[in-house]
């Protein structure tokens, strides 16, 4: 972008400083960031509210704090990537609690059965971002769920036109191969862990696909590192070279 655009943009769309402070100070998440990554990740999640359009739905409305939290926690996973990375999608439609989206199932004779299922978020191949706002807030604890951070992978999963678990790895110095091997090995260690007890290391929403490990995977890193690192020490390499920053580190990977 050109710089006096982005000036111009960042000016004209600048939180209140006291708006932007009260919601920082309500996520821990952003503990590890230091003062040029608050710097960064203010501007970047200014100019996500500028170019997306964040509209409530279901009766709902939503006040400027509450658009900063959700700009914040978009902008976490783009912090070095740049918003380019979001251009498969302009919308955000904020619901105020668990929502119902349109289910398809064909049956073993070919019968397709619609109908819907509650979710807390949503991410469709070529549309919006769709989130609950009660799960916003539920996530500001921040101990492995974060409903917009898992929605941001699936965004950033279909930078390469598919969702199927492997972002758009350009620039990142992470081969095709290099990625099906490591997240491929950390999904068996984990499906054996299933298998095995019944239990996982990880959120075992993880093992439904390989978009939904990559989804999971992303809301560890950046919400519990410590211990994604620990259970997946190969997986939690791979997301800070793609992500390009390194939350155990508090900085630019
Ligand atoms: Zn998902």
């Amino acid at each position: 972008m050109f710089e006096f655009w982005r000036r111009r943009k960042l000016a004209r769309h600048a939180f209140a400083d006291r708006d932007w402070e009260a919601v920082c100070a309500r996520l821990p998440l952003l503990a590890w960031l230091d003062e040029a990554g608050r710097q960064r990740l203010r501007e970047t999640a200014t100019l996500f509210l500028a170019d997306k359009i964040l509209a409530p739905a279901a009766g709902f409305s939503l006040q400027p704090r509450q658009r900063i939290e959700i700009a914040i926690a978009a902008a976490l996973p783009v912090l070095h990537l740049g918003l380019g990375a979001y251009r498969s999608f302009r919308g955000v439609i904020v619901y105020p609690d668990e929502f119902l989206a349109p289910r398809e199932e064909v049956d073993e004779a070919g019968v397709v059965h619609t109908g819907h299922e509650r979710v807390a978020g949503e991410s469709w191949d070529a549309g919006p971002m769709l989130l609950s706002w009660a799960d916003v807030e539920a996530s500001r604890e921040a101990e492995g769920y974060h409903v917009v951070i898992h929605e941001c992978a699936h965004k950033l999963d279909l930078g390469d036109g598919d969702m199927n678990g492997v972002p758009d790895l350009s620039g990142s110095g992470v081969s095709g191969a290099e990625w099906r091997r490591v997240m491929t090995d950390a999904w068996e260690r984990t499906g054996a862990d299933w298998d095995a007890y019944g239990e996982t290391e990880v959120d075992d929403y993880a093992l439904e696909s390989p978009a939904e490990f990559f989804a999971v995977l992303s809301e560890h890193f950046f919400t519990i590192p410590e211990h994604l690192h620990e259970v997946l020490p190969e997986a939690y390499s791979l997301l800070a070279r793609f992500y390009r920053q390194d939350p155990l580190l508090g900085q630019h990977a």
